[in-house]
């Protein structure tokens, strides 16, 4: 602060509208009810088999309908989640939503899918990560392998501690995907120490592939890693025909993208795609 602002400010005793350290407590405030308010719901975008080119599976995003501000996007309050420690609640909201989501079409006699949920760091850190996930599995009674787990390069600084972590819930039977992978601190090693099922080629790189010739040079390169290492590789971001094309001739597993589906309600995803055989 210059000293001239920071007098200024100390004229003030009530924060004003446009004060943003007063805003955060707002919607930290918010935030803090709106799980006993109801106010979050998932939305599930489509993943394909390029093979079959039918749904395989969803992908569980968390949205929040703020009571005034309206729909808020994740990216806008999961750090605000994670800071103040709420992201383990939120989180085991959006887990245990998911999987019940799952026993409702099994019940309904759909066709089984598997649905993947983002993991957070705070939520990796906790102790009890792998009891809740425990819980909900035995509560809802779903197929474990039905559970996806995404986790990114960014929650893996401790080396042991996720070797650890990673381990109990293979155990449990759950499946683990590396999401956004190519933009962290990536380290081959990790894929060689960490049990993982999946690697989630970041959209990043699927945006400009038909223009830069890195960005297929990268593409090829992750989806072969993958199959070299025994790991199944999906991309996200698809959104158009010719990146399409580009990763089903290079035989890329699954895809996720605007091109087939975005982001839609559990009711869309059962008119569209579901059919009681
Ligand atoms: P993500 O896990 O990488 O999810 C993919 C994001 O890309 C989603 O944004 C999705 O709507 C968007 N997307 C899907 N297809 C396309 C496409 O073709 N083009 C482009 N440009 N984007 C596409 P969304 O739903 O806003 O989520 C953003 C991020 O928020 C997620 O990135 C994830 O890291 C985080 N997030 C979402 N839900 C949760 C949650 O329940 N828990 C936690 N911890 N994080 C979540
Ligand atoms: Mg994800
Ligand atoms: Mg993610
Ligand atoms: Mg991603």
């Amino acid at each position: 602060y210059h000293a001239k602002t920071k007098g200024k400010r100390h004229q003030y005793y009530l924060p004003t509208e446009t004060d943003k350290p007063f805003q955060e407590v707002q919607l930290e405030n918010d935030l803090r009810q709106a799980i006993e308010r109801n106010e979050f719901y998932l939305a599930y975008q489509p993943q394909f088999s390029m093979k079959s080119g039918k749904i395989i599976g969803i992908e569980a995003l968390i949205r929040w309908k703020h009571p005034q501000n309206g729909i808020i996007p994740p990216n806008d309050f999961i750090p605000l989640a994670e800071e103040t420690g709420l992201i383990v609640q939120i989180g085991n909201w959006v887990l245990r939503r998911a999987c019940e989501q799952i026993k409702d079409w099994n019940q309904r006699g759909y066709p089984p899918l598997h649905v993947s949920v983002n993991l957070s760091l705070g939520q990796f850190l906790d102790g009890h990560l792998v009891e809740m996930i425990r819980q909900i599995l035995q509560e809802t009674g779903i197929a474990p392998e039905h559970l996806q787990l995404e986790i990114t390069e960014s929650m893996t600084a401790d080396v042991t501690y996720t070797i650890e972590t990673l381990h109990q819930l293979k155990q449990l039977g759950v499946r683990i995907s590396m999401d956004d992978f190519g933009t962290g601190y990536s380290s081959l090693s990790y894929l060689k120490n960490f049990p993982l099922d999946q690697l989630k080629i970041d959209k990043s790189f699927i945006k400009d592939v038909l223009k830069d010739e890195k960005d297929v040079a990268i593409v090829k390169t992750i989806i072969k890693l993958s199959h070299n290492l025994g790991l199944e590789v999906i991309a996200e971001g698809v959104e158009n025909f010719q990146q399409l094309a580009l990763l089903k001739e290079n035989q890329c597993d699954k895809i996720q993208g605007y091109l087939v589906s975005p982001p839609i309600s559990a009711e869309q995803i059962e008119e569209k795609y579901l059919q009681v055989p």
